[in-house]
């Protein structure tokens, strides 16, 4: 059985995504998650950055370093939740397939839209095409075309979503955003691979 994207993100919508009334607390695929303005998102991140103007890739990296531990926690937890089971894992036989429900349900959070990826499962690398991508508009809007790419977040969740599919720890993927719509691309596109260890002799 193929991943139906319409039946999970009718899934994940019908469920209303909001706080609880009484405790205001947003829970859901057995996780907890909070729906924050982009404009907010994005330049608290691009004022992280500012300040290190010494070591502003460290800076970068470390966002990217963020999201892919949070990849790990949110999607990692909702693949353990019993709505996981219930509606997405029927669907699933194949890594291929997780790939694709993991998509489907980061289409769902307002986070732009994943357009299309490869995924070659004998040399482990993964791309992943994004458009919409939530970074572009407040950054275009407030600092113009960029010179280098800018979805953090996105490329933490890219490499975050090899991590899950291949099962192995937390960052043993890494990637790069080779293409970004803030610097005049029609789609942010992100390349990911297995991390060499240190004494990797292959
Ligand atoms: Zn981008």
């Amino acid at each position: 059985m193929a991943v139906d994207e319409k039946v999970i993100q009718n899934g994940i919508l019908g469920m209303g995504l909001r706080g609880d009334p009484k405790t205001g607390i947003l829970r859901g695929f057995g996780v907890i998650l909070a729906i924050n303005s982009v404009d907010y998102l994005v330049e608290r991140e691009l004022d992280f950055i500012r300040a290190f103007p010494e070591a502003e890739r460290m800076a970068e990296n470390a966002l990217v370093d963020a999201a892919q531990w949070c990849a790990n926690a949110t999607f990692g937890g909702m693949m353990k939740s019993p709505e996981w089971a219930g509606l997405i894992a029927p669907m699933v036989s194949s890594k291929r397939d997780t790939i694709e429900a993991l998509h489907a349900v980061q289409n769902t959070l307002g986070w732009g839209r994943v357009i299309g990826y490869e995924l070659d499962e004998k040399n482990t690398t993964y791309t992943m095409r994004v458009q919409h991508s939530y970074y572009i508009e407040p950054y275009l809007g407030r600092h113009g075309r960029s010179e280098r790419p800018r979805c953090y977040m996105w490329l933490g969740v890219a490499a975050g979503n090899m991590d899950l599919v291949f099962g192995t720890k937390v960052h043993s993927f890494e990637g790069q955003e080779v293409k970004c719509e803030t610097m005049g691309d029609n789609v942010c596109e992100f390349r990911v691979k297995q991390k060499r260890s240190l004494f990797d002799l292959m």
